[in-house]
This record gives structure tokens, sequence and C-alpha cells, in this order.
């Protein structure tokens, strides 16, 4: 049994980023792989899991579930063992080093990335993202919507999940968005994100499975409509949004 938890719905649901669980136990089952979705609020012990999803949340909520899960200690461990992780923006955020709280002062993140995010100055990234994946990862464009002030500057023990090709990702600097460490995925793509990148939740899959199964083919014809959409519609904008690689297209 493949159990997908989703980590402190109750911090961390703001931007609908349950559904990557749900996508997640989805497409497990439509290969007969049995799975099972454990919501896990922030006021219950951390059960257990194969694959540890943790989504977007506003600063207040963020800090909370940082410090529970920080003094816990279950999640890192798992992760250190076996487990996979999803980490979305402000659950991005506390998979790293550290981040602002809300007063600005710096919080403890999980470490799991090498990975530091302060507050940005000026406007919100706020927007749809088009990202080219990092070589090593056997997927294609990833597309979602950001919503996040925090800025996230990867160390060198963690490498960047992709590339911007459009929107804002890490940092206006870096150009580069979200991290991938071991058996761990931080990225900014809201969307959810799993929804609009079924390949990213077969890969989640694929590692959390391991030798126990093996995910065959899938109809996918429906979501490949919604990314073409998504993806074309970059093609029909010609200002507004930041590009670092085909700013001219
Ligand atoms: N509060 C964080 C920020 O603004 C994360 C926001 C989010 O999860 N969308 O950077």
């Amino acid at each position: 049994m493949l159990r997908v938890v989703v980590v402190h719905p109750d911090l961390l649901g703001t931007y609908g980023d349950g559904g990557n669980a749900l996508v997640l136990v989805a497409r497990a089952r439509w290969r007969g792989v049995e799975a099972e979705l454990v919501q896990a609020p922030s006021h219950v012990k951390l059960p257990e899991g194969d694959i540890y999803c943790l989504g977007g949340g506003e600063d207040g909520p963020q800090e909370r579930s940082a410090r529970i899960l920080r003094e816990e200690g279950s999640l890192k461990a798992s992760l250190d063992d076996r487990g996979v992780l999803l980490a979305v923006c402000a659950g991005f955020q506390i998979a790293g080093n550290e981040f602002p709280g809300v007063g600005g002062e710096s919080v403890g993140g999980l470490g799991v990335f090498d990975a530091v995010t302060t507050r940005g100055v000026g406007k919100r990234a706020v927007g749809e993202v088009l990202v080219e994946p990092s070589d090593e990862l056997p997927i294609p464009l990833l597309t979602g919507f950001e919503n996040h002030r925090g800025v996230t500057q990867l160390g060198s023990n963690t490498r960047a999940l992709g590339t911007v090709v459009r929107g804002t990702g890490n940092s206006r600097e870096s150009c580069s968005e979200g991290a991938v460490s071991g058996r761990a995925i931080g990225t900014y793509l809201h969307g959810p994100v799993l929804a609009r990148n079924p390949a990213l939740a077969d890969l989640l899959l694929e590692w959390a499975l391991g030798d126990r199964g093996v995910l065959g083919p899938i109809d996918d014809s429906e979501v490949e409509k919604l990314r073409d959409e998504r993806i074309a519609s970059f093609r029909r904008r010609k200002t507004g949004l930041f590009g670092c690689r085909f700013s001219n297209a």
C-alpha cells in the first residue's frame, strides 16, 4: 500500500495544493497500485508515509507549520530514510534552511534543501510560470502558477528543478526554479502542479515505489490539451511577464 500524506492541510492549504495528493493517489490506482490518502492536520502526530505533500500557505501558518515539523523531527527522519517529498511554495521554503517569519526574522527550516529564502523587495511574484526541467529529470516542460514574496537562493549542495522560461521562480536574478535533492522536489508552482504536470507525478510515484511496482501507460490526452493551451498562452502574451530565456518570443 502506497501512503500519500498531506502535511498540515489546516496550515498549508490555501492554494489548492492538496490536489497534488489526489493526483498521486489517482494515478497510482489507475495502474492497479493500491494507494491511500492521509490528511495530517497540525494537531496530530505526523503519520508515516511514502510520499509527503507540503503545500503553500500564508506567512503566519507557514511559520507555525515549520516549528511543529522541526520539533517533531519525524518528517526529516522519514525523508532521510526513504520518504519522497513534494514541497510547494511555503512548503518549499519550509523544507529549505531558513525563510522569513511574519516579523521578517529568519525562521529555521528542515534543511532538506540547501536553500535560503529571504523576503523579496518590490512586487510579489504572481502569475503563470513555464519551466524547462533540469536535463537529469525525464519530464517535459512544467507549467504552473506562482504567488509569493519570498526569494530563494540555492546553495551548492542543491540543484534547481529547472530553468525559468517565463515567470519568476526562485528569484529574478537566478532564472532557476525549485530544487531537487535526493527524492525531494521543491517548487514554487501551484496549479496544483501535479494536475498540470502528470509526468512529475509519475516521477514521484516511481521514486516511492522503487521495485514494488511498475507504472503502466495511461491516457493523458485530456491533460495534454490543457498543457498545450497553457504553454500556447505564453506565445500570445507580448508583455507583463518576466522572461529569463525567451523574453523576446
Ligand atoms: N508566504 C510565502 C511567500 O509569500 C509563501 C506563499 C505561498 O505559499 N504561495 O513567499
